[in-house]
């Protein structure tokens, strides 16, 4: 498998896990992967569905959102991607979602609240854009977005939903289902009466946060959602399985 293959793989498998979780809203969302070294990257095609996605369906396109390879066409926001990748070099990789409880939360335009350890991974890593201006069209539409997000690796965009960056697409995807999950924690947590004084201390969600990232989250949980994939979407596998029999893997 080339790397090019290996990305649009984890692309359609990314796809895969936000629709899994709920997280993918019709045919809206786009993630991305940067070509190393180039203005290029890899997106997921539009009008699909999340779950309907195949790494065949996967397009590589330049920084203008003009399709190289690939069938099909990217987002009609794909220019937040390339207004990005212009401003953070460390960021490889781009998810952008409207996952149900962060785009409920984004309404008021402040960042989650840290209640538990789960949380704590977003601890310092959350910018807000607080405003929403209509759907991005334009380099110009995507600019204010990057400027808001500045050097952090999510931003809570607005009643519209959530961007997450990395320097690859685990960070990026997963950042993704953490955010997610604290947004629920700590809606639940509200409705049982909590207040901001429950909210784990400063100290604790930085040293939770960083213990959890050294022993290795996000590589163990990456290995973890594809091992699921591979029992409840047996078919992104299908080339690698066709590969592996023409002994050319
Ligand atoms: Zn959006």
């Amino acid at each position: 498998m080339t790397n090019h293959d290996q990305i649009r793989l984890d692309l359609a498998c990314a796809c895969r896990i936000i629709a899994n979780e709920k997280m993918d809203d019709g045919i809206g969302g786009h993630l991305s992967v940067r070509v190393p070294g180039t203005d290029e990257f890899w997106t997921n095609p539009y009008p699909f569905y999340f779950a309907d996605i195949l790494p065949g369906d996967i397009i590589r396109v330049d920084a203008r959102g003009r399709v190289l390879e690939g069938k099909h066409q990217p987002n009609p926001s794909i220019d937040l991607h390339p207004t990005i990748y212009t401003r953070r070099e460390d960021v490889n990789a781009i998810v952008h979602t409207h996952p149900p409880y962060v785009t409920g939360y984004s309404a008021l335009g402040r960042v989650i609240e840290i209640y538990d350890q789960v949380g704590s991974f977003l601890f310092e890593e959350q910018a807000v854009y607080n405003e929403f201006t209509g759907t991005i069209f334009s380099e110009e539409g995507a600019a204010p977005i990057a400027e808001a997000l500045g050097n952090k690796r999510l931003a809570i965009l607005k009643n519209h939903g959530l961007l997450a960056v990395g320097t690859d697409l685990r960070v990026a995807l997963i950042d993704t289902l953490l955010a997610e999950r604290a947004a629920r924690v700590q809606a639940v947590a509200l409705q049982f009466g909590a207040t901001r004084d429950d909210a784990l201390s400063d100290e604790v969600a930085r040293q939770t946060r960083d213990a959890n990232r050294e022993i290795g989250h996000y590589e163990d949980t990456w290995t973890a959602l594809i091992r699921g994939l591979r029992r409840s979407d047996p078919d992104l596998f299908a080339a690698e399985f066709s590969q592996q029999a023409k002994g050319i893997a």
